[in-house]
């Protein structure tokens, strides 16, 4: 138990994490205040704490307390504006009073509060750089000093608090704009139905609503025909025109609950779910023909028009998943070809966003098989001492005819057409082979090897056996292996994510949650799942310019990582400076061009046999002896 002035270290550490726990899932400043002032009483011992948030121009705007007795103090100071809130607020540090009657440094509030009892105080600041939040007040009936530890304890949740308020009111501000950049990023503009996006997220889950309810869903490809002759005769405002009235007409004779979106073009898909069997879509698709059946009136012209309809169905206990766009896709586009036979085929080759996807899809398979599929290695760094701590492996893919291709829509393609897991179970195998063998090279070289799972390869079924089959195969060591993973996966369905996250933790690598920061940003699955690894994306870093406001976030975001127990690797360190950042912040782990960018297995090889040198980025980790300036 703890004596008088005495910090109990299992309590600290406790109230640490249960901190970090509840203000991740609970996120509002004010759930954070009450949470700080309820709790540091339990660790520093004093009678009661109090906490003021002040505003720029020095208005009080936010005030908890554990009892009364603190919320009268805290309240008597703002309206004296006098006391050790005040000060440490505008000091920056520390104020302790041990006895309050003989305080000179604030008269009007220890005048008042010793005659309502109060015998010490303590206040701390709740700053951040240059930020000031407020400050932290801590009552005592009784005079006396509170001790060293005590004091650094207080500071130490002060400081916690303040990474979190700063989060929260970051994400405060992002939130006011952010439901309408999400309503405009998942819709089409023109039609105001949803876009693909949001189309392939309703996929993901009819996919896992049909693994359970072992219910049929279906995909239907509507794309309308001669759409471009529209275009060429009355106009593109005409034939935008078309396409709204088009939406219109596809929406009435969908049934509610089914997702009807505009993909491209003249393109619109229809996901069906739930169905009784196939004669339900048989019917659906027939009320979209039928619907074209009326002409259009735009702008007092009648125009006829007509659509074709390419259908994939799953049945009961089918997978479901993007590839069925394709498949309805293919035929559609099966059903065009042919009724084309009897017209001008002028609209065939207008085609080229499905036939492209399609097509890619198909190359990436034979690439699987073939050649043009590559990977490249970026390393990851301690940003202290410069010593490699991993790589992460990145895909290339060289496409034969149209060059190199982003790895991001390379996945994107792969995911949509059914090919993901293949490919990432290639990029999996290749990248163990390759860390086997310089393992073998250099046995006292050892760092980890980081390899990115994409949400549909994540959510596949037997994910974790074919890892685990991969790790065997290559006799790669599982505890030197880190899986990447994105937010969306975790958003979308957090407890299927962490039952999948489990079985792959249960071979003995680690998980790493990616981009962090880039999308949803939501806290609340963070504690929820079993995550070793936060990497923070680049765009904190890039969006506002290097340092400054930035490094608040990225300092809160780690601050919170570390209550959480997580690793913190920031992602796209390019300059010093974010070096610095880095270093500043407490992250672990640092990756980006200030070190290398991605090179081929060869590069990086010269590279690892340069490490250590005078010229090179970084140092092997036996190499750290060299480095050792700091920690
Ligand atoms: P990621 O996993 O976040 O990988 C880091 C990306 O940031 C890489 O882009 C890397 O080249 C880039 N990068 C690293 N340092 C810097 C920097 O200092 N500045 C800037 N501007 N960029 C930096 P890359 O190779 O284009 O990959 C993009 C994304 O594609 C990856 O992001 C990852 O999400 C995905 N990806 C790549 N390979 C694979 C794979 O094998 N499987 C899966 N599922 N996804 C992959
Ligand atoms: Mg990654
Ligand atoms: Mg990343």
């Amino acid at each position: 138990m703890k004596g008088p002035g005495m910090v109990d270290d299992r309590q600290l550490s406790a109230v640490l994490s249960e901190f970090a726990y509840t203000i991740a899932t609970d996120f509002s400043i004010a759930s954070i205040l009450d949470h700080l002032v309820r709790q540091i009483v339990h660790v520093v011992p004093v009678t009661s704490a109090g906490v003021t948030l002040i505003e720029e121009d020095g208005h009080p705007h936010l005030v908890a307390a554990s009892n009364d007795a603190a919320l009268r103090f805290e309240r008597l100071q703002t309206e004296l504006s006098d006391g050790p809130c005040v000060l440490a607020h505008g000091s920056g540090a520390a104020v302790s009073v041990a006895d309050l009657s003989v305080e000179e440094r604030f008269p009007r509030f220890a005048t008042a509060a010793s005659q309502a009892g109060l015998g010490s105080v303590f206040a701390f600041p709740l700053n951040h750089g240059r930020v000031r939040l407020g400050a932290l007040d801590l009552y005592n009936e009784s005079v006396g000093s509170l001790s060293a530890d005590a004091m650094s304890a207080a500071q130490t949740l002060a400081n916690v608090a303040t990474a979190y308020l700063l989060n929260a009111r970051t994400r405060e501000e992002a939130h006011q704009s952010s439901d309408q950049m999400r309503h405009l990023a998942s819709h089409d503009a023109l039609t105001g139905l949803p876009n693909r996006m949001l189309l392939l997220q309703r996929i993901d889950h009819a996919a896992e609503r049909a693994r359970r309810s072992h219910a049929p869903a279906a995909v239907l490809f509507v794309d309308l025909d001669r759409f471009k002759s529209i275009n060429d005769t009355y106009g593109h405002d005409m034939g935008d025109e078309l396409l709204r009235a088009v939406g219109v007409r596809l929406t009435d004779v969908v049934r509610p609950g089914d997702t009807l979106a505009r993909v491209y073009g003249d393109e619109f898909v229809l996901l069906c779910e739930d169905l009784r069997d196939q004669s339900d879509v048989d019917r659906v698709s027939e009320r979209i023909r039928r619907s074209f059946d009326p002409p259009f009136t735009l702008d007092g012209v009648s125009v006829s028009i007509s659509a074709s309809v390419g259908v994939a169905y799953a049945g009961p206990g089918d997978l479901v998943s993007g590839a069925l766009i394709a498949e309805a896709d293919q035929a559609m586009y099966q059903i065009k070809r042919e009724s084309a036979l009897g017209r001008a085929t002028s609209d065939l080759d207008s085609l080229p966003s499905r036939g492209r996807s399609v097509a890619l899809g198909r190359d990436l398979r034979a690439a699987l098989t073939g050649k043009g599929l590559d990977v490249a290695y970026q390393p990851i760094v301690e940003p202290a001492n410069g010593v490699l701590s991993a790589v992460e492996v990145l895909l290339r893919w060289t496409h034969p005819v149209e060059g190199p291709m982003p790895p991001a829509s390379v996945i994107a393609v792969a995911e949509r057409t059914g090919v993901v897991s293949e490919l990432g179970a290639w990029v999996l195998e290749r990248a163990c082979r390759d860390w086997v063998r310089w393992q073998q090279d250099d046995p006292d070289g050892a760092f980890d090897l980081a390899v990115n799972i994409s949400t549909v390869q994540l959510m596949a079924p037997d994910v974790a056996g074919e890892v685990g089959r991969i790790l065997d195969r290559t006799a790669m060591v599982p505890e030197r292996l880190v899986l990447e993973v994105t937010e969306s996966v975790l958003v979308e369905d957090p407890e299927r994510a962490r039952l999948v996250l489990l079985d792959l933790k249960a071979l003995g690598v680690r998980v790493a949650l990616d981009d962090f920061g880039a999308g949803y940003s939501s806290l609340s699955y963070l504690n929820r799942l079993p995550i070793d690894i936060l990497k923070i994306d680049r765009q904190h870093i890039e969006s506002n310019g290097g340092v400054g406001r930035s490094s608040e976030v990225i300092s809160a975001l780690t601050t919170l990582a570390h209550a959480l127990g997580l690793q913190v690797v920031i992602e796209g360190v390019e300059t010093k400076i974010d070096r610095l950042t880095a270093v500043q912040v407490g992250a672990e782990l640092a990756q980006g061009y200030f070190y290398a960018r991605p090179v081929a297995a060869a590069d990086l090889e010269a590279l690892l046999r340069g490490a250590g040198a005078s010229t090179s980025p970084f140092r092997l980790p036996r190499q750290r002896a060299r480095s050792l300036r700091r920690r």
